[in-house]
């Protein structure tokens, strides 16, 4: 047992020692000025000081967490919708890929800033290199390919929790988690959340145990379907979303969209059964009306930095 120990505590001070040596200065420069808590290069010594003595008490090798780091990048108007500056991309590679080597396969969680857009190469690489994943927090896929996401999934027998962006059609994503992960029970999603997004993941994972859609544009019809049809589900939040209808507009003969902070008796009528229901009934919430002047779909960038992190349910907060 000692031995492991000190065999652990050995990868930890080897690992920050060589992200001192190995990487060059300017690069750690670079990655530390993304990280607003370091307000001179001074500091950056200070920092992985402190890491390194931490990490004689516990090992850090389990947990990759890339919550403070962002890409630099502007908005396109064509796919990927983003483009990313190449610095920032060769920053993003030589830490990842330093980290990894040193981890030696044991990360069991994975955590990115939602505003941090790896490459596809990096994702697959980053996959390969973490066959143990248990938890997953990336929402920022930009750049990731289907086959990107299915090799990945195939390859993380033991994920359990995954964090992912409220993508249209996430059939492909939820197939291949019914296929390769038996152990998966909880699920959180940034973003809107649609009947077609509902359909896939009730008939995909009609096991799911947790399910965070907080601060989420959510559908009526998509709400009922998911509590009629996932039996086993026993915690839901929905804390600070904003639900949306179809309703018509007789000037234009049309169907607009409506958001609402009200959420329908059925709806609470159903989740009764539930032993955690988590909503927000708040009518001075400054984060449901976030939610709502967003069009449910959250700029997180325009607020306080890391309350992307908070959750009510606590297995999914960061
Ligand atoms: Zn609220």
């Amino acid at each position: 047992m000692e031995s492991k120990k000190s065999s652990a505590v050995e990868n930890g001070v080897i690992m920050w020692n060589f992200l001192l040596k190995e990487l060059d200065n300017g690069v750690l420069v670079q990655i530390f000025k993304h990280l607003d808590i370091f307000e001179s290069t001074s500091a950056i010594q200070r920092f992985t000081e402190a890491l390194t003595k931490a990490s004689t008490v516990q090992p850090v090798w389990e947990t990759l967490d890339f919550s403070m780091l962002k890409s630099e990048f502007v908005k396109t108007p064509s796919e990927p919708f983003v483009w990313v500056n190449s610095g920032s991309d060769n920053t993003l590679y030589n830490l990842l890929f330093g980290a990894l080597k040193l981890s030696q396969g044991k990360i069991k969680t994975l955590i990115f800033h939602y505003n941090l857009y790896l490459t596809n190469d990096q994702f697959i690489h980053m996959a390969v290199r973490c066959p143990l994943v248990r938890r997953l927090v990336f929402v920022s896929w930009n750049r990731i390919k289907r086959m990107g996401i299915r090799k990945a999934i195939r390859g993380w027998k033991d994920l359990e929790s995954m964090t992912m962006p409220g993508i249209y059609n996430p059939r492909y994503v939820f197939e291949e988690i019914s296929k390769h992960c038996k152990n998966f029970r909880e699920l959180k999603v940034m973003g809107c959340i649609g009947i077609q997004f509902a359909y896939a993941l009730t008939r995909c994972l009609p096991n799911l145990k947790v399910l965070s859609l907080r601060c989420s544009g959510l559908s009526k019809r998509a709400l009922i379907l998911i509590l009629n049809k996932l039996k086993h589900l026993e915690v839901l939040n929905i804390s600070h979303s904003c639900h949306v209808e179809l309703v018509p507009d007789p000037y234009y003969e049309i169907e607009e969209y409506k958001f609402t902070g009200d959420i329908d008796p059925i709806i609470i009528e159903k989740a009764s059964r539930l032993r955690e229901f988590h909503t927000c009934i708040k009518e001075s919430c400054i984060m449901c009306k976030r939610t709502r002047d967003d069009d449910g779909l959250v700029r997180w960038f325009k607020y306080e930095e890391g309350i992307w992190k908070h959750d009510e349910v606590s297995s999914l907060a960061l």
